[in-house]
């Protein structure tokens, strides 16, 4: 059994499109979705640049005029490669721009305060963490540095590592990586826990913004074991987007002879009607998306209906059948052993997709009952109050889950030597023998992959390290190879010659395009200095703001007043010049410290209070500027 954490904990669901935190409520009984500064249950996992950072639904509001620095999708990065085929064609979609950093890796590229910056898809991912914990402490009333954060289960080790990596840069200390589904199906049991004392298998369906996930959970007795997960890290609502943009892209250049493809304002605003679109499509059969001059000044007005939609995205919803019955050959379970199929993921509302899920599983009651959009933090934060050690009463559950891909070492002709096959429960230490190739090897080598290849080479490399030593025997001389994967689905691997004694190994930490513990600790820095730099912008606007509302409520009080009777012309005329003086610095984007705005506006108080006490006095000779 893990240890307990100290300190209270909340969960945190890191979507590709929204995010969600949720935190165990004792008394209740129950995990209670906190709302955010805009009273949403939700907040956009959007982060925008401009003379000042955003996060959230300010950023989003702004996308369509700060289409380049508003950043988006930035868990379809995290953890992969620039040359992943996976992204190549997001790249063309997206408005901002993404270039290829050391090691391949996907670097995001804005501009801030005029300044160019490229930022990794964990510090984009670590912004939002810190939204969440601070949308948290302000209900909460306290800080908190304990999270459990969740990822889809089919993320691979360096996915799940880039995700932890942001949240240590965000300043939480992440005490477990869950899987999506199974968070799901937490939230789910503890609905239902009433009656839960009997046997069910529960299909869990998660179709959310980015990434699909199913997984087929028993619950027994408050036991979660997850029996499979299968999943695409790249298939969900916004590949629907997608397809949507793509075809209206090709419509509106059929009809007006222009191409929008390379215009990221009008792509994004397009973008943004789709979507739109689509979620009306839920509950209507058509529906029609304007936009004033979209592009040269020329209108955005047609029509879609449902089918057309269905059939823009017909492989991509046959794509999660397909996927959910591999999950059912892993579980080795018939479709009508499944009691629930629980929907989750916002995606899930189409329904097309539930139709489809209806015909495969031959039933008519999906579960809706759980909300799609909530109920992964929901489970984050009862496994968040599992783990930690402030709470007193958490439900009696106990979660089993399983590695999504199979882990092993590369073996001679590049055959991949499975050590943990997928879908084994968690945490697991398992070993295999391994021989060396050639005679009088002195030192084996051992490639760590991860996936379903045969071909070791066409899996993930995980890492590489090597076993020196050996004694000087005819090839066949075997080693033991160890793996050994924790709660959060992180690798370690040893391997050892009995012979010898002779150990080596790895802790899958600092592969390529991972982040190295420098990296994590400049990252840290800036995040320091971008919270610095929030923190001096929302000073300064409430100083610009003071300085404005006095300067409105002055000059309005000039007005009624009966300046002739005290004030000479030219000492009225003194005043109005520094009330327009203190315009034009507002005005202006020459100053950027609140401290100048508080001085002019102490320098005008302290210039107009005789006034306000009807008296005058001569105040050309304060004036110094
Ligand atoms: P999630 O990642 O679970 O927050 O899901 C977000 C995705 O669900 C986005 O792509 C949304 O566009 C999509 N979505 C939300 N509501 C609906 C709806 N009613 N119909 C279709 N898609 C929806």
């Amino acid at each position: 059994m893990a240890t307990k954490h100290k300190g209270r904990a909340i969960g945190i669901d890191l979507g590709t499109t929204y995010s969600c935190v949720a935190a165990w409520e004792e008394q209740n009984g129950r995990a209670e979705i906190i709302v955010n500064d805009q009273g949403n249950r939700t907040t956009p996992s959007f982060v925008a640049f401009t003379d000042q950072r955003l996060i959230g639904d300010a950023a989003k509001n702004q996308a369509a005029s700060n289409p380049s620095n508003t950043i988006f999708d930035a868990k379809r990065l995290i953890g992969r490669k620039y040359k992943d085929p996976a992204i190549e064609c997001d790249l063309k979609l997206w408005p901002f721009k993404v270039v290829s950093g050391a090691d391949d890796k996907p670097m995001i590229k804005v501009n801030y305060k005029g300044k160019e910056k490229c930022l990794a898809a964990e510090e984009i991912s670590s912004m939002i963490l810190s939204k969440m914990k601070e949308i948290a402490e302000a209900y909460l009333d306290f800080s908190l540095k304990n999270a459990v954060i969740t990822v889809p289960a089919y993320f691979n080790d360096s996915q799940r590592k880039a995700t932890k990596d942001a949240g240590v840069i965000a300043g939480l200390n992440v005490m477990r990586i869950i899987n999506e589904p199974t968070a799901a199906a937490l939230a789910y049991g503890l609905q239902k826990r009433a009656n839960c004392s009997e046997k069910r298998n529960v299909f869990i369906f998660d179709l959310g913004g980015g990434t699909f996930d199913v997984s087929l959970v028993t619950i027994e007795d408050g036991v979660f074991e997850v029996k499979a997960t299968a999943g695409d890290t790249h298939l969900g609502g916004e590949d629907f987007d997608n397809r949507m943009v793509r075809h209206f892209v090709q419509e509106f250049k059929r009809k007006n002879r222009v191409d929008i493809s390379g215009d990221p304002r009008a792509l994004r605003r397009l973008r943004n009607g789709c979507e739109k679109a689509k979620r009306i499509l839920s509950h209507a059969n058509d529906t029609t998306i304007e936009i004033d001059a979209l592009f040269q000044g020329i209108d955005f007005r047609f029509s879609i209906t449902r089918a057309r939609f269905e059939d823009l995205n017909r492989d991509l919803f046959e794509k999660c059948m397909e996927i959910s019955q591999n999950c059912l050959d892993d579980a080795k379970m018939e479709k009508r052993e499944v009691h629930d199929v629980v929907l989750v993921g916002g995606s899930s509302r189409i329904p097309k997709v539930q139709s489809l899920l209806e015909k495969f599983f031959q039933r008519y009651n999906l579960c809706k009952s759980i909300n799609p959009d909530e109920a992964v933090a929901y489970g984050a934060a009862i496994q968040a109050a599992m783990l930690s050690e402030s709470y007193s009463i958490v439900p009696n559950m106990v979660l089993v889950d399983v590695t999504p891909l199979s882990l092993g070492i590369a073996t001679h002709g590049d055959l991949m030597g499975v050590v943990i096959p997928r879908n084994t429960a968690i945490p697991v230490k398992m070993d295999g023998v391994f021989q060396t190739i050639e005679d009088h090897q002195p030192t084996a080598s051992f490639p760590v992959y991860e996936g379903e290849r045969t071909k070791a080479g066409e899996n993930n490399l995980l890492g590489l390290f090597h076993l020196s030593g050996l004694p000087r025997v005819p090839r066949g001389h075997p080693m033991n190879v160890i793996f050994e994967l924790d709660y959060d689905g992180i690798l370690k691997v040893c391997a050892v010659d009995e012979t010898t004694g002779n150990k080596n190994g790895i802790t899958i930490t600092n592969e390529k395009g991972r982040l190295s513990s420098a990296e994590i600790k400049r990252m840290i820095e800036e995040a320091a200095f971008f919270k610095e730099e929030d923190k001096k912008f929302k000073k300064m606007v409430k100083a610009k703001n003071a300085l404005d509302d006095y300067i409105y409520r002055m000059e309005k009080a000039m007005k009624g007043f009966d300046v002739s009777s005290k004030l000479s012309p030219s000492e009225k005329e003194t005043i109005m010049s520094k009330f327009r003086k203190g315009k034009r610095m507002l005005e202006s984007e020459e100053h950027n410290e609140a401290a100048v705005f508080e001085n002019y506006l102490k320098r005008l108080q302290k210039m107009c209070q005789p006034i306000v006490i009807n008296k005058v006095r001569d105040y050309s000779d304060e004036d110094t500027d």
